[in-house]
């Protein structure tokens, strides 16, 4: 059992991020804020992956008069997903001369390394959370590795050269990040938005870089903390090390709420970040979203494709089942399947699922054992195996989860 550290919990219009409340799933498009459209149709793809928060660029004038549109439309379309806008540079600007936009997002990203550089920084900031008071709207201060507040850095970089036994860069960069964000929380709350209006995030691209800068974050402070390694990167690469630094911290019980920052393939499907944020959650036990394909890798005693298709198959027929499913069957998220290869690990695997097939393997006489709760329940054969083992998946789901 993982035990999470205590930290105060902050309600985004009723997506309850910290406190005791489940590890929130949240995304970001990558469309142009500006077109309506294409905005409104990724919100709304992300939202129905199971993106909990969606986190949208606000960056010009445009963007900021469309972000009220995009709300509305979602709204019509009966999507209540709460829209994150995501500022840097100009978000003081826009926020005052759009209010509409200040309105219709239930958050601002603000990341105090590009809220402006010497006098103007403070201002700026006092701006942008004056309006997050008056809307009363829940902020992120988002620090990130790649866009430091240089004053900062410089400061205790030129503090550091005078100390005895100075520390290296890199602990100074991590101090500085850690630092940006308890001292920008401590603004916000002095100029009055309350703590429970306030989330943090510190990221990096390096795996064991994140996982130091947030054991610290999570000594130091009781904030909801936002995770995510920065620039994952593509494909298998961004997953990997996404789930190595995500682990290791969510099972120290750190994290109230996660993005995946995957890069898609040219073409590729936003939603993956999700689907790969909600795996990681599930993996581990902290929450449940989809039922559970328990497949075995094959190898030399299954050399048809026969086995990997009925695994894809099942895993297929089970999302596209769950929109429908969820609606009528209770706690059918915790389903079990397995789809197993051959007698070797077959039987075996298949009685610690709820429901579990045992394909011949090359050679075995051509069977197939279906375990229902622990115990055989038929043996199928013939052409038509897959259709009729996702009958009887059908059949379980609705006699256990009414
Ligand atoms: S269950 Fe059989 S087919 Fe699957 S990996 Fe094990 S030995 Fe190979």
């Amino acid at each position: 059992m993982i035990k999470r550290k205590k930290t105060h919990a902050v309600d985004v219009n009723g997506i309850i991020i910290g406190g005791d409340n489940p590890i929130v799933v949240q995304s970001m498009t990558n469309t142009d804020t500006a077109d309506v459209d294409g905005t409104v149709a990724q919100v709304l793809a992300l939202a129905e992956a199971g993106s909990e928060l969606v986190r949208i660029t606000v960056d010009k004038i445009t963007a900021a008069q469309a972000v009220p549109i995009i709300r509305e439309k979602l709204d019509q379309v009966g999507c209540s997903t709460p829209l994150i806008g995501d500022f840097h540079f100009n978000g003081h600007k826009l926020l005052a001369e759009v209010p509409a936009c200040a309105e219709a997002l239930a958050k601002y990203r603000i990341n105090p390394g590009n809220v402006g550089r010497g006098k103007k920084h403070d201002a700026q900031f006092a701006l942008m959370i004056e309006t997050a008071i008056k809307y009363n709207k829940a902020i992120r201060i988002g620090v990130n590795w790649g866009s430091m507040d240089q004053d900062l850095v410089t400061r205790l970089m030129n503090e550091n050269a005078e100390l005895a036994e100075p520390k290296s860069a890199k602990d100074i960069m991590f101090d500085a990040l850690i630092m940006s964000a308890l001292n920008s929380a401590a603004k916000a709350n002095e100029i009055g938005l309350g703590k429970d209006r306030i989330t943090i995030s510190c990221k990096m691209s390096g795996v064991q870089d994140l996982i130091t800068v947030y054991r610290r974050l999570s000594n130091e402070c009781d904030y909801p903390l936002h995770l995510g390694l920065t620039e994952a990167g593509m494909g298998s690469k961004g997953i990997v090390a996404s789930t190595a630094a995500l682990s290791v911290l969510l099972q120290e019980g750190i994290g109230d709420t996660i993005r995946i920052s995957l890069t898609p393939e040219p073409g590729g499907d936003r939603t993956k970040e999700v689907q790969v944020a909600q795996e990681i959650l599930q993996s581990m036990g902290l929450r449940a979203f989809t039922p559970a394909v328990i497949a075995c890798p094959g190898c030399g005693r299954t050399t048809s494709t026969y086995f990997q298709e009925l695994a894809q198959d099942i895993e297929i027929f089970l999302r596209k089942s769950m929109p429908q499913w969820k609606q009528k069957y209770q706690g059918v998220e915790n389903l079990n399947v397995a789809v197993m290869g051959c007698v070797v690990n077959g039987p075996g695997e298949s009685k610690h699922a709820d429901i579990g097939i045992s394909l011949p393997g090359t050679g075995e006489k051509p069977v197939a054992p279906v375990y229902v709760d622990g115990k055989k329940d038929v043996t199928l054969k013939g052409e038509n195996i897959a259709e009729e083992f996702q009958e009887l998946v059908e059949r379980y789901v609705a006699e256990r989860f009414t």
